[in-house]
């Protein structure tokens, strides 16, 4: 069902089966013309994946909307955790599962600083691609959280390495460790501050912090 057409094809077929409302694009559909959707992107986790992985369903096209864009992120993210050749890997590299090809096209805007032994690198991501994927994940754990949540506004998406701060920065900006909900260690973590604007947070391999600002516009009937 990638086209207009088999949408609506689908949706006519599906009249009498319950509807589904996606929370990316509010279209309100037959439960038999959406897809589940992992929340998060099994592609943030490593294998074996933890077996209670929560799905929520959304249109099949805001499904395989952000494919490219989550193997831009996963190829971003796999450049961050690898050191140069010879140099120690980041831990978790190893089980990275990224696109080899694209991250071809990161390698000419790279910048690599080496002082006392350690190699830093530097890229210039594309920031809309990294948010797309932040943000949908986001609004997959409020939905989670509170059903009735179906419509968000997007008022702000930040990320950043954690490297990029002193820990002192962090203690005052994260929520206690207790707090977050750990979805597979050392490689995704997310905290959900439910107030006025709901703040998504997440950490990332160890490596990437993502903070994610939603106002709730709807709720289901
Ligand atoms: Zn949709």
């Amino acid at each position: 069902m990638g086209d207009g057409l088999d949408f609506w094809s689908c949706y006519s077929q599906g009249r009498q089966v319950a509807n589904v409302l996606c929370i990316h694009c509010g279209r309100n559909l037959p439960k038999n013309c959406s897809t589940k959707d992992h929340v998060p992107s099994k592609f943030l986790l490593s294998r074996p994946f933890p077996d209670n992985l929560a799905t929520i369903r959304i249109c099949s096209e805001c499904n395989s909307g952000t494919s490219l864009d989550e193997e831009y992120f996963a190829a971003f993210l796999g450049m961050m955790l690898t050191s140069g050749e010879g140099e120690e890997l980041h831990p978790n590299e190893p089980a990275i599962d990224s696109n080899f090809a694209l991250q071809n096209v990161f390698e000419g805007a790279l910048g690599i600083e080496r002082s006392g032994g350690l190699v830093k690198c530097y890229i210039e991501p594309d920031l809309n691609r990294l948010h797309r994927v932040i943000e949908k994940n986001a609004r997959g754990h409020w939905h989670l959280a509170d059903r009735r949540r179906t419509q968000f506004l997007t008022t702000n998406v930040i990320c950043c390495a954690l490297e990029s701060q002193p820990d002192e920065v962090w203690e005052k900006v994260m929520p206690p460790a207790s707090l977050w909900s750990v979805i597979q260690k050392s490689r995704y973590r997310f905290h959900l501050e439910l107030s006025e604007a709901t703040i998504v947070r997440s950490v990332i391999s160890d490596y990437l912090y993502t903070e994610t600002h939603l106002m709730a516009l709807g709720c289901a009937p």
